[in-house]
């Protein structure tokens, strides 16, 4: 027979982003203080938080899914506390209580810090929502070591929102403009990780390369990076996301001269059409987008680019269509994330015309990912028989004794090798090529 759970315990569940994954961690830690402890079950739950996403129809749908297999729980446990947070609890607000009678709190992308105070409310019986987004400051607790923090790698957030409202994206609108945290909280947090046994940060925000813009004194992200690099014990900084448009020359250069800067880039393309790109008002046409690459080459040659695109953006046409394929073939991208449109709610893009069937969009992105499959492994192939430095994260999921990393350029990495090899740089000579991954051997 199940043991109730503890009087005072929390169960997450995080859809979507790399983002919401942080955001939940950071609840669990503004929550500590006020006596809830993470439960690994709903079972185990008294409080059950749903962190969800709204970026793409498919991650809202999923939390609606979830809430239908809430609702039978909750008959047998009336008393389990549910709460709403993330982008969909932002967008809809009060509308997610009127719908869903079942939900006890709703609390948006920016009321992190206050939901101690909310969650107090709802457990007194106060059905309450919170979606302000005007609070100047956010609430990052540090992450002392723990199972969370255990591991090679962590996310960072160090900037959120966005104002850049390209015509197809909710961001703005769920995650607010943009805000950027203080370099000194960030170094401090990066610190804590690195005594924990982090080796690699990946630095997270809606378009990273727009950071401290915000701040008072202005700083820039390059000079972001330049402080981070000097933590000792901390091996590799990665970031994500860049807007093309804001890819300064002086960022390009850090990847010349930031010794743990890794060698990638993310960089989202969307579209091949200077015609769709600027019905997505994203700011830059083909020809500035593959000067970026020229010069991003050139500073770090050994580098890998991937990208986002969008097919079915409303009105495409065949020809904007083919106009994206070719500027893949041409970039040679290391892998390539796809996406077929969908309307969000209040965005641009949702009131134009010219709306692509269904059918046409899955063809687009089916035939675009066959392309990319051939380049990736083309590209993969290339580093055959080289030697190249991997951080071990994980035992490989193929089980074999094998272990998996990552190199600078963020290829996957299997080999054969003992456990206490993870968390540790070793030089590999790469055996076999595959499209999302390389095989090898420990030198
Ligand atoms: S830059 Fe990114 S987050 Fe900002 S509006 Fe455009 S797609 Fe959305």
């Amino acid at each position: 027979m199940n043991s109730s759970p503890p009087s005072l315990s929390v169960h997450i569940k995080t859809f979507g982003c790399q983002m919401n994954e942080y955001d939940s961690g950071r609840i669990l830690k503004i929550l500590e203080p006020h006596g809830y402890c993470p439960a690994l079950s709903y079972d185990d739950a008294s409080v059950i938080i749903l962190n969800t996403c709204s970026v793409r129809k498919k991650a809202e749908d999923k939390l609606y899914s979830e809430l239908g297999r809430i609702k039978k729980m909750k008959k047998k446990r009336p008393d389990v506390i549910l709460g709403v947070g993330g982008c969909v609890a932002q967008q809809e607000g009060t509308k997610l209580l009127k719908r869903f009678p079942y939900i006890n709190f709703v609390f948006g992308t920016r009321s992190l810090a206050r939901l101690p105070g909310i969650l107090k409310r709802a457990e007194a019986g106060e059905r309450n929502v919170d979606t302000e987004m005007n609070m100047p400051e956010d609430m990052y607790p540090l992450r002392p070591c723990s199972p969370q923090t255990s591991g090679v790698t962590a996310f960072v957030t160090i900037m959120q929102g966005c104002n850049n409202y390209c015509s197809y994206c909710i961001v703005p609108y769920v995650r607010g403009r943009e805000w950027s945290r203080r370099p000194s909280e960030i170094k401090e947090e990066i610190k804590n990780l690195v005594d924990c046994g982090i080796r690699e940060v990946t630095l997270l925000g809606q378009n990273v390369n727009s950071y401290g813009k915000t701040l008072m004194p202005m700083t820039t992200f390059p000079e972001l990076l330049q402080d981070l690099n000097g933590i000792r014990g901390l091996e590799r900084i990665r970031f994500t996301t860049s807007h093309p448009k804001d890819l300064s020359d002086e960022l390009i250069t850090c990847f010349k001269n930031i010794e743990k800067l890794a060698s990638h880039i993310h960089l989202p393309l969307q579209s091949g059409s200077n015609r769709i790109l600027k019905k997505m008002n994203r700011g830059y046409t083909i020809e500035t987008y593959m000067k970026r690459i020229d010069l991003f080459r050139h500073a770090d040659p050994e580098a890998a680019i991937t990208s986002d695109i969008i097919v079915g953006f409303p009105g495409e046409s065949e020809k904007d269509f083919n106009e994206t394929v070719s500027v893949i073939e041409k970039t040679c991208f290391d892998d390539l994330f796809v996406f077929h449109y969908t309307d969000r709610p209040d965005t641009a893009a949702s009131k134009l015309s010219g709306k692509i069937p269904y059918k046409t969009k899955l063809e687009r992105l089916s035939l675009i990912n066959k392309i990319q499959n051939a380049i990736s492994i083309k590209n993969n192939q290339k580093l055959v028989k080289k030697t190249l430095s991997v951080l071990f994260e994980y035992p490989s999921k193929k089980g074999n004794n094998s272990i998996a990393g990552r190199t600078s350029s963020n290829k996957v990495v299997n080999c054969k090798g003992p456990v206490d090899l993870i968390g540790k740089t070793v030089p590999v000579k790469i055996e076999k090529a595959n499209v999302h991954s390389l095989n090898g051997v420990l030198i």
